[in-house]
């Protein structure tokens, strides 16, 4: 979401918020809050009021309902005689009884000389007649009435009475009691922080049958009224729950007289403080993380409660906060919600660079083998007949070694571009050198003949020309039916013939009897080439990115031959794949790089190569098993290297093979990562420990593409646990920039080429 996306949601969210606050959505927890606060400010009551409470005994003892004014009168003299201050009647008496009984009540109350007071009660009726109830008018003159209205309809929380009545002339019961107190406002809030079962009550009960000792209610004022469940004067109030009608009163009266009265500012500071919250977490979203965010809310919200405590304890003040935690809340939640999408696009770019990067070139945006190979056998493939071919330009090596690799792959990209402009023909890059693109036979000699020439053009890149001196091996699929493989397979080898023809092209034929022979030779050498010792084992340091030291080395195989010269393992290896030789040669490798690396005086790691074909024939653990007891080489510092392609299949009995050898203590690294099937999810679920960045990445630097790869895989593979190799380095700007981005370890010409162990400086920093 951009900022002014965000700002919307979030004016949204306020007014939702606040809305729903008003309407009191909120309430329940509110009041539940503003309880607790009432119990965290408690205050004693004074003691000063006394309740006389007519209870379920007093109701008993009299037997009648109502009762007999004789019995109020007797109640009232007995109270007066104890040296009660006052006493007011929570009482209904609008309506005359017996002559009799009126008469003795009034006569008590005259007795009382005016210290008494009686119930009034207004009431509005739906059309807004006011109605008032008052004391019959031969009680009125003898005992001032007082109103003993409370706010509400009864039925929502009791929290506050009115300080008088528009129309009514009697003042509330509160008020005459405390007397001198002026109210704030119309309505007066109760306090019920004050601690109202510190407020002495007596059983009517007690009083009639003279067992009161009298100084409970000397000097003290007396509030005179129902508490007994059936006579149904009862309401809801914070803190206390339900409470008589006059005892309400009496914590009125307490509030009045301890200047308590509460003023109720309802949302308006939470209103303020929603807002600010939201803005802030709006203005932070961007610069500080979740974490640290909901910490900040959290301090907001507490904040905010100690600040509604001190108000009430204070300053007699109460206000709503739910809104303000539901709305930091909201805000958080949204915020994090945010994020949780913006994860996800980026994954899914990220996966999708990847998925790219996996099927071309990086540096100069061709395809790349496998995703020539997945394009021609895919739902994008040619309908017609094709011809493959495979160029080579030689001089590309040469600009490498003499202008730089970045001039060499500059003329990598024109080549791309170049044979791009040819149409629909799928260019793509299969080694540093060599190019293969598609054409239908139907146009081959008319694309080719602008191939070739455009090929042979000088190249002009950075002020420096280029001859490309290319060479081309071309077959199609209508020779013979093969799958892309085979087919690219077949240009290479006729690509091979092209190099030493002097037109530089060659088209494949099945009898392509110099290369099969070659083939042959190099099959039958390779047979003996273990008995005769040709093989020997070279060793590449390994270094490790932050400090330099050397921290393994990686075992390569040569192969001299006295005819064929040295051949490399990139030429014999799939050679030997092909038959049982691989699993030998495999045994013989692993065995010769344990033994060797037992002897020497390090505790570095070891690195072997393992072929594909090892886990399919032969039992690849088993001679790992013998050649570390063999050797006594410890296997938790061997890493077998794997290729991609040999987790592609999901293979059971290789999966097993893998988890195998890391029980046996061995770690596993992926090789050449990068130029296969890699996928972000798969990553996840390989059992490997270490993950090989292929070189063409390290060399496509600093290209925008290789930056985007090497970023990308070296945070992920770091975030899933897993150490993380670079391949191929060969200049210091490489190394710099892979320790910047946080990989861990470095392979390269720049720290040293394969050569025999004795060259390995154990102990040293490898030269950087
Ligand atoms: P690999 O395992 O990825 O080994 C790295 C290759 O990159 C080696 O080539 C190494 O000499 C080369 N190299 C190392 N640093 C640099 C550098 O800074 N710049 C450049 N341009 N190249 C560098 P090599 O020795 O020719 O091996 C080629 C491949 O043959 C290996 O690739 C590996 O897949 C395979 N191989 C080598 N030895 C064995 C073996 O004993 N068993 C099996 N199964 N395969 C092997
Ligand atoms: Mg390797
Ligand atoms: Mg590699």
């Amino acid at each position: 979401m951009s900022l002014t996306q965000r700002t919307l949601v979030f004016i949204c969210l306020l007014l939702v918020g606040l809305g729903s606050s008003t309407l009191g959505w909120f309430q329940p927890v509110d009041q539940a809050l503003k309880s607790f606060r009432y119990e965290l400010a408690s205050s004693p009551a004074s003691g000063d009021i006394v309740f006389v409470e007519i209870d379920a005994p007093s109701l008993a003892e009299v037997g009648v309902w109502p009762w007999p004014r004789s019995v109020y009168a007797d109640l009232l003299d007995r109270l007066m005689d104890m040296g009660a201050s006052d006493v007011a009647f929570d009482i209904d008496f609008s309506a005359a009884s017996t002559p009799a009984q009126d008469a003795a009540f009034a006569a008590a109350l005259d007795r009382a000389g005016g210290y008494a007071r009686l119930a009034a009660f207004a009431q509005t009726t739906a059309s807004g007649q006011l109605i008032l109830n008052t004391p019959l008018p031969e009680f009125a003159r003898l005992a001032e009435p007082v109103l003993v209205n409370v706010d509400g309809d009864g039925t929502a929380l009791v929290e506050s009475f009115p300080a008088f009545i528009p129309g009514v002339a009697i003042p509330p019961l509160a008020l005459a009691l405390a007397h001198g107190a002026v109210p704030r406002a119309q309505s007066i809030g109760i306090d019920f922080a004050i601690d109202l079962s510190g407020v002495r009550r007596i059983s009517a009960q007690d009083i009639l049958a003279g067992t009161l000792d009298p100084e409970t209610v000397r000097n003290r004022q007396v509030v005179v009224g129902a508490s007994a469940v059936e006579l149904k004067d009862n309401f809801r109030v914070p803190r206390f729950g339900v409470l008589p009608g006059a005892l309400i009163q009496i914590a009125a009266t307490e509030t009045l007289k301890a200047d308590r009265q509460i003023v109720d500012a309802s949302i308006a500071p939470a209103s303020l403080v929603a807002s600010a919250a939201l803005a802030m977490l709006l203005l932070l979203g961007r610069r500080l993380s979740l974490g640290k965010l909901s910490a900040l809310g959290l301090a907001v919200g507490l904040a905010l409660e100690v600040v509604a405590l001190l108000a009430l304890k204070l300053d007699a003040v109460v206000f709503d906060t739910v809104v303000v935690h539901v709305m930091i809340f909201a805000g958080l939640a949204v915020l994090m919600l945010d994020e949780r999408a913006l994860r996800w696009r980026q994954s899914r770019q990220q996966q999708q660079r990847l998925t790219y990067l996996a099927h071309h070139d990086a540096a100069s945006g061709a395809l790349s083998r496998q995703g020539l190979i997945d394009a021609l056998a895919g739902a994008g493939a040619p309908t017609e007949p094709y011809g493959v071919v495979a160029v080579q330009l030689p001089r590309l090596a040469q600009v490498s070694a003499t202008l730089g690799n970045e001039i060499a792959e500059l003329v990598a990209r024109e080549v791309t571009h170049r044979l791009q402009a040819l149409g629909n023909v799928l260019p793509s890059r299969l080694s540093t050198d060599v190019f293969a693109f598609v054409l239908p036979v139907s146009e081959k000699p008319r694309l080719l003949d602008c191939a070739t020439r455009t090929l042979n053009e000088p190249f002009l890149v950075d002020g420096h020309t280029v001859v490309a001196d290319p060479a081309f091996g071309i077959t199609s699929s209508e020779n013979v039916y093969s799958d892309s493989a085979e087919l690219l397979r077949q240009a290479e080898v006729a690509l091979r013939v092209a190099r030493k023809r002097r037109n530089g092209i060659a088209r494949y034929e099945p009898a392509m009897s110099e290369q099969i022979k070659s083939t042959r030779l190099l099959d039958l050498s390779l047979r003996s080439a273990l008995d005769r010792n040709e093989l020997q084992l070279m060793f590449q340091p390994q270094v490790c990115l932050r400090t330099g030291a050397l921290i393994g080395t990686e075992a390569l195989v040569r192969w001299h031959n006295t005819e064929l010269g040295d051949v490399s393992p990139a030429q014999f290896i799939p050679l030997a794949e092909e038959s049982s030789l691989i699993a030998q040669i495999g045994n013989w490798v692993i065995s010769d790089a344990c033994h060797q690396a037992a002897s020497w005086p390090w505790d570095g790691r070891l690195s072997v190569n393992v072929s594909a074909m090892q886990f399919r024939h032969g039992d690849l653990l088993a001679s790992v098993r013998e050649a570390l007891a063999s050797s006594g080489f410890p296997a938790n510092r061997l890493d077998i290297e794997i290729t991609e392609s040999l987790c592609a299949h999901n293979d059971p009995k290789t999966l097993a093979t893998l988890e195998a050898l890391r029980e046996l203590g061995c770690a596993i690294a992926l090789d050449d990562f990068g130029t296969g099937y890699s996928s972000l999810s798969y990553l996840a679920k390989l059992p490997v420990d270490k993950i090989k960045i292929d070189q063409s990445f390290v060399r496509g630097l600093p290209s925008m593409d290789s930056q985007i790869l090497l970023e990308t895989t070296v945070s992920l593979g770091r975030r899933l646990g897993k150490t993380m190799v670079a391949e191929g380095i060969e200049t210091e700007e490489q190394r710099a920039y892979l320790e910047r981005i946080g990989c861990d370890v470095g392979q390269g010409y720049l720290f040293g080429r394969p050569g025999p162990a004795s060259d390995l400086q154990f102990g040293a920093r490898a030269a950087a």
